[in-house]
């Protein structure tokens, strides 16, 4: 990074108004820069959009452009740093009483006015909740392209544009789709897909602040209560995860799971088989329309191996897959494999590991480690 201090610039309320709406839908920005919409809540950023920072980056060095975030509502100062020294040049923060807590309506025009003020000629948004709402709601106002759920990102040297790859037709095929006549191209990319950049310790950018002028309309939306979801982890930051599919049978027999991801100091995740029965909470789905993860070790029990599953798995370091049929797609994939019934194999690595890492071995009650399984 060239610059060490934050240089920092003001945009009044109507700078966006003067920039007008035409130019924002103009398909000749070239030099747009490349921005990436910081989520946080009270400050704090969702690990996505350093992600994305790293590879907004990427793409704005391929473009010979900048690469930017966008902090809207609290927390901006502190932001904008972190911003920085995960690969931003520069940072568009607005401050508004109606940008926080977040709300989609304020944060779409205040998105909106700053992509008509400055033309970014991208725009990437984390595929979450939130991030969802929000791009979506942008695309529309600009009257642009968006593409969800992107897995990669490059940018075609020939045409400048950006080609965003994402599964269609249920994961069956991989489509690279791109946004010709319109600008911003707006993607979105759900929480990790790209690894999270190495943080630059003196890294400095420019700071553009804005005070947008949020709408009486787009304010009339103000959230009352804000009730957490208790006991809900997200397996993003789990360095084992072992996963369940319909092999297992049972809501009852993911206790083994359980014990096996206790001893090896990791947490339980499934297939999307397994959810659909009603055996284990959504939020443990991996896959396509799950989470996508990127663990040390991921144990695939009794999981044959589909498409939709594999979108979510193929980052980790090392799969291991326990199935019964040697055919089952999982052991194209996976590091290592295990053929054969997993009511036998997990106890046993459960054992293993539990002798193995206690070093224990043969000294305590086998009886306080049996685990019931459950036959349907
Ligand atoms: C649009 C779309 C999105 C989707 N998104 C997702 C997603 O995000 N995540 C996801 O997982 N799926 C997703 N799916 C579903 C996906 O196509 C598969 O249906 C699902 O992954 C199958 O789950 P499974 O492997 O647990 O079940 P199955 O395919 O039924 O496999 C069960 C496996 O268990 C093995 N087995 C059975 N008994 C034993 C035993 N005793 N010991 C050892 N092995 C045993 C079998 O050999 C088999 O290979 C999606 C589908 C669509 C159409």
């Amino acid at each position: 990074m060239p610059e060490d201090r934050p240089k920092i610039s003001k945009n009044s309320p109507d700078d966006a108004a003067r920039a007008g709406k035409d130019a924002a839908q103009d398909s000749s920005t070239a030099g747009g820069e490349v921005w990436v919409v910081v989520e946080q809540v009270a400050g704090e950023a969702a690990p996505v959009s350093w992600e994305l920072m790293g590879e907004a980056r990427a793409l704005a060095e391929a473009l010979g452009v900048r690469a930017a975030a966008v902090i809207l509502g609290a927390g901006a100062p502190e932001l904008a740093r972190q911003a920085f020294s995960y690969g931003a040049a520069a940072a568009y923060t607005g401050s508004d009483p109606a940008l926080e807590p977040f709300i989609t309506d304020p944060h779409c025009q205040a998105l909106v006015d700053l992509a008509r003020a400055h033309q970014p000629q991208i725009i990437l948004l984390g595929a979450t909740t939130r991030g969802r709402d929000l791009a979506s709601a942008a695309a529309t106002e600009l009257e642009t392209g968006l593409t969800a759920d992107c897995t990669h990102l490059e940018i075609d040297e020939a045409k400048g544009l950006l080609k965003q790859t994402r599964p269609a037709f249920g994961g069956n095929v991989m489509a690279t789709i791109i946004t010709p006549n319109h600008r911003p191209q707006i993607a979105t990319v759900r929480p990790g897909v790209f690894p999270l950049p190495e943080a630059a310790a003196e890294a400095g950018g420019e700071i553009i602040e804005s005070r947008p002028a949020i709408t009486a309309a787009a304010a009339a939306v103000r959230q009352l209560q804000f009730l957490p979801n208790p006991g809900e982890e997200s397996l993003m930051g789990a360095h084992v995860i072992v996963a369940g599919g319909r092999g297992m049978r049972s809501a009852h027999n993911f206790a083994l799971l359980e014990k096996l991801a206790t001893e090896l100091g990791g947490t339980v995740a499934a297939s999307r088989a397994a959810v659909d029965a009603g055996w284990i909470s959504q939020r443990r789905q991996v896959g396509q329309t799950g989470q996508t993860v990127r663990p040390l070790l991921y144990i695939a029990v009794g999981i044959s191996g589909a498409v939709q599953h594999l979108a979510g798995i193929q980052e980790s370091d090392v799969i291991v897959a326990i199935n019964s049929d040697p055919d089952a797609p999982i052991f194209d994939v996976a590091d290592y494999g295990i053929v054969g019934d997993l009511f036998e194999i997990v106890p046993a690595l459960i054992e293993e590991a539990h002798a193995r890492l206690s070093g224990a071995a043969g000294s305590d009650a086998a009886g306080e480690r049996q685990i019931g399984v459950e036959s349907t």
